[in-house]
């Protein structure tokens, strides 16, 4: 049976489900309120870099499977189902802004009005706890005139992808969260997904929306727990990623996410652990161990500054800072730790060279024009550099030898946040490694 499927917001969630459904041979009408995306996605180029990506949006594009829409009404209400994937920033209060989210279904509701046959509506954007029920499905109600269950469905199918791995992810994933109200939507849900092999939970839409957020404030948690823990194993002479083999070999602990650097960062962990904590605050309920969480996380970056004490002053030093995304694999700089480095050490006057493979021309567009390097090469940033910050674990990082360091920089120091380098690959230089012992 083919089914037709409309994604409303065309960024990281919606293209990566557009091309899932693509690819698994669905017709997919998508919408996006920014017109350049738009017009950009028809000619087969995507606003960000994911792997296998724009492979995937040619090839969904030549088989005429995705069909690019200029609205809500036409072509995409040909969809039996509609997945809302805009986004759900924080607001400066740390609560979650949901009025993106708001918007999309009240358009999307506005248009629904005319249509005769039953339709499902999936929030797949990360919202609190009670927003599916208690504020969309009023809304798509009060406005479309339809009736939730009968006429019209609302439902709550978190996504869990990685970004740099978001299609294989989205095809592959660890589970499948359906949180429905009815019978109607999830056996349309069922049978959407069930070429996908993943073990399946059928839950109602609140709980789906509480497994997201407690998902990703346990993830968060286990990064803030590794960067304490780094922090101690400095001081105590010992390495943290062997204490971490040692401490996954339990197996009641999952060995994934014990990364120690310099702190979480991107659109989701913040602002989720965030939202989580300032959801349950308004309802009498405080959540301290994920307030210690941000709490650890907002100061780690800083460690990497209490390491560059036996340089005196950065003043009129250079400083490479190599990796500006929040992780490796990703163009993404949305939260990421690097802008608060170059902020603490344009603060203290060093000159500062930065670079990216990916995420350079991101890092340009919005953050220091002007006050920065902007270096195209690894070989430019660490030209004359007194200092060297590797923030992400970037494959070709690992490339780079003692030798090529000890000829380009000027007096090297190496603050290595991801423990690229092993020990006794940099002699001769002062090598600086979050959770490793530290040197004399
Ligand atoms: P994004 O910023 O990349 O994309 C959101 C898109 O929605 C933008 O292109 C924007 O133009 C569009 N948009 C906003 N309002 C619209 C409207 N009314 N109509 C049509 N389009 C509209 O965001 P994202 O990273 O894809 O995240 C989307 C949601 O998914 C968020 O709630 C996020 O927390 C959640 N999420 C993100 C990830 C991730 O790794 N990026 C993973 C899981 C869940």
């Amino acid at each position: 049976m083919s089914i037709e499927i409309g994604v409303i917001g065309m960024g990281y969630v919606g293209l990566t489900t557009a091309l899932t459904f693509t690819s698994l041979g669905h017709i997919v009408h998508c919408y996006d309120n920014d017109t350049e995306k738009m017009a950009r996605l028809a000619r087969g180029e995507i606003m960000f870099f994911e792997r296998g990506m724009e492979d995937a949006l040619s090839s969904a594009l030549t088989n005429s499977l995705l069909k690019v829409e200029s609205g809500l009404a036409g072509g995409m209400l040909l969809s039996d189902i509609f997945f809302i994937c805009v986004g759900s920033p924080p607001n400066e209060d740390g609560t979650v802004d949901i009025s993106y989210v708001e918007r999309a279904v009240s358009d999307l509701s506005i248009v629904l009005a005319d249509v005769d046959d039953f339709r499902v509506v999936v929030v797949k954007s990360t919202v609190p706890p009670k927003t599916t029920v208690d504020v969309l499905g009023p809304l798509l109600s009060g406005i479309s005139g339809k009736r939730i269950g009968v006429d019209v469905s609302i439902c709550m199918c978190p996504e869990f992808f990685r970004e740099g791995t978001s299609l294989m992810d989205s095809l592959h994933p660890d589970r499948l969260i359906f949180g429905t109200s009815d019978e109607r939507s999830l056996s349309l849900l069922k049978k959407l997904y069930f070429p996908i092999d993943a073990p399946r939970f059928y839950t109602d839409p609140t709980t789906a929306e509480m497994i997201k957020y407690g998902s990703n404030s346990f993830l968060a948690t286990k990064i803030s727990f590794a960067n304490e823990m780094a922090n101690l194993c400095e001081v105590m002479g010992v390495d943290v990623d062997e204490v971490f083999e040692g401490i996954s070999a339990d197996a009641r602990i999952s060995p994934f996410f014990f990364t120690a650097g310099a702190g979480f960062g991107g659109s989701c962990f913040p602002k989720d652990v965030r939202g989580m904590v300032e959801t349950a605050s308004k309802k009498g309920v405080s959540m301290k161990l994920l307030r210690a969480v941000l709490e650890v996380n907002d100061v780690q970056y800083l460690r990497i500054f209490e390491k560059l004490t036996s340089l005196g002053e950065l003043e009129g030093k250079k400083v490479a800072v190599l990796g500006l995304s929040f992780k490796s694999g990703t163009d993404d700089i949305r939260g990421s730790r690097s802008t608060l480095v170059v902020a603490e050490l344009l603060g203290r006057g060093a000159m500062v060279s930065v670079y990216d493979k990916r995420a350079l021309n991101n890092f340009r567009k919005i953050v220091f024009a002007g006050q920065v390097e902007y270096a195209i090469t690894i070989v430019q940033a660490l030209k004359n550099a007194s200092v060297a910050i590797f923030m992400t674990d970037a494959e070709e990082f690992y490339l780079l030898t003692g030798s090529d360091i000890l000829t380009l920089m000027a007096e090297p120091v190496v603050v290595d946040t991801r423990r690229i380098f092993a020990p006794g690959d940099l002699d001769g230089i002062e090598y600086h490694a979050i959770g490793r012992p530290r040197g004399p």
